[in-house]
């Protein structure tokens, strides 16, 4: 190769992702809340969970959404480096397989009509195609849209985003009907997103809904920043 490939964590040359990164990567440690996977002081359900348990069965994310996997994801999203998604949903399969989900189909969470324009493809779909091949599931992106456009989350507040993107999506029923679904996205910040696709996914007649977070923004400087 002419141009050896670039570390999409740490910049360093020669691989797409190298072994330094992956054993840098933040995982969530326990205890985490059992529905909605943050980190809690003690094993059960977070207060959020307990006084209004979300519709989703469970959410699980992968690591903490700081460096090297902050950086991996932004070159993802703003490059398209296919290369990089690969190597990342390589790293996440193994997690997802100790979850032991009963899961039918993969589905990313949709942009909007109009920043998929912009940018030509989704990057949720870059890691979640390649991890659905992995797990030997169905693919169904065209299964979830977004069916009106919303302004951008950055910046709202926990209500305000809830309020944006209510019944914001929507699903097709002779792809999701009585399937057990996996719904990927690549950062969970507040959840609004996640639930909106979750309620577009049930009432289309979804068993249920698994979610699967590549990233988790955990301070409150990530939740202004994602
Ligand atoms: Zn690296
Ligand atoms: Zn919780």
């Amino acid at each position: 190769m002419l141009f050896p490939p670039v570390c999409g964590g740490c910049g360093k040359a020669g691989a797409r992702w190298c072994l330094d990164c992956q054993g840098r990567v933040p995982l969530i440690a326990e205890p985490f809340c059992e529905k909605c996977g943050i980190p809690v002081r003690k094993a059960g359900l977070c207060e959020k969970c307990k006084s209004k348990p979300p519709v989703y069965r469970v959410m699980r994310s992968w690591a903490v959404f700081d460096s090297p996997v902050q950086n991996a994801l932004h070159t993802i999203k703003y490059r398209r480096n296919v290369g990089l998604a690969d190597s990342i949903a390589n790293q996440m399969v193994e997690f997802v397989r100790s979850l032991y989900w009963n899961i039918d189909a993969v589905i990313p969470v949709p942009l909007g009509r109009k920043r998929l324009k912009e940018r030509g493809y989704n990057q949720v779909g870059l890691v979640a195609r390649p991890l659905s091949y992995e797990l030997d599931l169905e693919y169904a992106p065209q299964a979830l849209w977004k069916s009106r456009e919303t302004r951008s989350q950055v910046g709202l507040t926990v209500s305000q985003r809830g309020e944006n993107v209510l019944n914001a999506y929507q699903a097709d029923p002779s792809v999701v009907k009585r399937k057990s679904i996996l719904l990927m996205d690549d950062v969970a910040t507040t959840g609004s997103t996640i639930l909106a696709c979750t309620d577009a996914l049930l009432s289309a007649g979804a068993l249920e809904v698994y979610v699967l977070t590549i990233a988790r923004a955990l301070s409150q400087q990530d939740l202004s920043r994602v």
